[in-house]
């Protein structure tokens, strides 16, 4: 098998069996659970569109390890037209799911995980290299969904790992086998965790050589013992235990957020792919987050939806032609080409790393999320001016088909007379998911946040944009001659 369908795939998951918590229960069979499924469905529909003759020029290439097609997802970039092509199918994918499709940050960290892999073999001689060559053969092989961890809990952000009252506030070793290491600690944020079938981790600041035990990178299935998921809330989850439709907002796809706890997890030695190098954790950490930067490509196609949302309230409500409004339709469309902009850019402007695997342009790629962290607030703004107040103080739908008061809901929620009532009440709820409920975790919190908060990105462009080199640019324009400048006398 080398391109699973949505059913094998749920099928799959199902079997894995994992150990999730949700408001302090374990959850008995995560794929049946009303706040999950939306979530897998969005993973499920990766594996679909794989196999729909439509899509499979941006879901499916060839393999450069098999020569094998494989899903995209599990391929690791070999020129900047795949660059491009990630792109462009992220932000096919936000535009059928509306959400957060959870599938992207397992390629961006194996991505990263094989080019730093190789260079670190080269250095120690080591063998992180070939592990990572097995683990994406067998990803490819049996289509298998990898989450990629990265962002530890943290604790005290001034301290460094091994600083830490806790030592496990940081994923790290705490003790070694002859056959492999056994680690404690916990990834935040996890993306999409009851949906992988592997988890893949890797370190989250730089580390000194005193933090070797937490320089560590491994993959292990997300059913291994030890590894214990509590499930993320999110902001209106629990309308979809309700048995409503309209409420929900989008009631087919939806993101999924995690707490991955790690017992005394045993990682075999060919799982390894860093263990106390720590000098390569800050290009391990910069590449994944550069390449998951521009995969928020993503967002751009969840903007398409929420401004056509936009479009539709503006007719619904009957203030189609004027102008102000057709304005900020215009402003959202040109913020969010904005973001796509930055994205392909950063992906045509690849380079070959010495492992073969191609690398976006990093500059350009953080200036991509830098945008990305400013306008989808903006153009949530823009969508809940454009939808007026009753998007968060409308009925709910029971009220709406409720005998005794349904006709009044009916008929004063009319916009234009042409309309149903229901379409403008379902419009509005879109509106609302995407900013305000569990849409929003996706598109606006995870814009901030995900691949790097706003600062990261400033850190880096500041190390990148070379400002040395762009005085020395005015300098030859106003005709300064550095070596001949005297101080002036007065
Ligand atoms: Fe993929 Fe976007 Fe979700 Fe990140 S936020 S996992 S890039 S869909
Ligand atoms: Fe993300």
């Amino acid at each position: 098998m080398s391109i699973r369908n949505a059913k094998d795939y749920i099928q799959s998951i199902r079997n894995l069996n994992l150990n999730v918590y949700m408001f302090g229960e374990k959850i008995k069979s995560p794929v049946d659970h009303p706040i999950i499924i939306p979530s897998l469905n969005a993973v499920a529909l990766t594996h679909d569109l794989a196999l729909d003759p439509m899509y499979e020029d941006l879901m499916t290439t060839k393999s450069h390890l098999t020569g094998e097609k494989i899903n995209f997802y599990n391929h690791i970039f070999q020129s900047t037209d795949d660059l491009v092509q990630k792109v462009k199918r992220q932000r096919m994918l936000g535009q059928k799911t509306a959400c957060c499709f959870q599938r992207c940050v397992g390629q961006d960290g194996m991505n990263a995980v094989y080019s730093v892999a190789f260079e670190v073999d080269k250095k120690y001689k080591t063998n992180y290299f070939e592990n990572i060559v097995k683990f994406v053969k067998y990803v490819q092989k049996e289509d298998i969904v990898v989450d990629g961890a990265m962002t530890d809990v943290k604790g005290d952000r001034g301290l460094s790992p091994s600083q830490q009252a806790d030592p496990d506030l940081y994923l790290h070793v705490v003790e070694r086998t002859e056959n492999g290491i056994i680690v404690n600690g916990c990834k935040a944020h996890q993306t999409g965790i009851c949906n992988s079938q592997e988890v893949l981790c890797m370190p989250t600041i730089a580390m000194k050589p005193e933090d070797k035990d937490y320089a560590i990178s491994f993959a292990v299935p997300t059913n291994t013992p030890g590894i214990t998921i509590i499930y993320g809330r999110q902001s209106c989850d629990t309308r979809k235990l309700e048995g409503s439709e309209i409420d929900v907002g989008n009631s087919m796809f939806g993101g999924q957020e995690g707490l991955v706890v790690f017992d005394h997890v045993f990682v075999p030695n060919e799982r390894i792919f860093l263990d106390g190098e720590t000098e390569f954790v800050i290009p391990l950490v910069e590449r994944f987050s550069g390449h998951h930067r521009p995969s928020y490509a993503c967002k751009c196609g969840v903007s398409d939806v929420l401004i056509g949302a936009a479009g539709l309230a503006a007719d619904y409500n009957g203030v189609a032609r004027a102008s102000h409004v057709r304005d900020k339709l215009i402003e959202m469309t040109h913020l969010n080409e904005t973001m796509f902009a930055c994205a392909l850019a950063c992906s045509y402007e690849g380079v070959e790393t010495p492992s073969g695997a191609y690398l976006i342009d990093l500059l350009l790629a953080n200036v991509c999320k830098q945008n990305v962290t400013r306008f989808p607030y903006e153009i949530s703004r823009l969508a809940e001016d454009l939808a007026g107040g009753i998007m968060v103080t409308q009925p709910s739908e029971k009220d709406l088909r409720s005998k005794e008061i349904g006709h009044y809901v009916k008929k004063y929620l009319k916009g234009v007379e042409s309309v149903p009532t229901e379409h403008r009440m379902r419009i509005m709820r879109l509106i609302e998911n995407l900013t305000l409920g569990t849409g929003a975790v996706g598109y606006r919190t995870e814009s901030l946040h995900g691949a790097g908060s706003p600062q990261a990105q400033r850190i880096m462009i500041a190390r990148l944009g070379n400002l040395e080199h762009k005085k020395r640019l005015a300098k030859v324009i106003a005709k300064i001659d550095a070596d001949e400048a005297e101080p002036d006398k007065e």
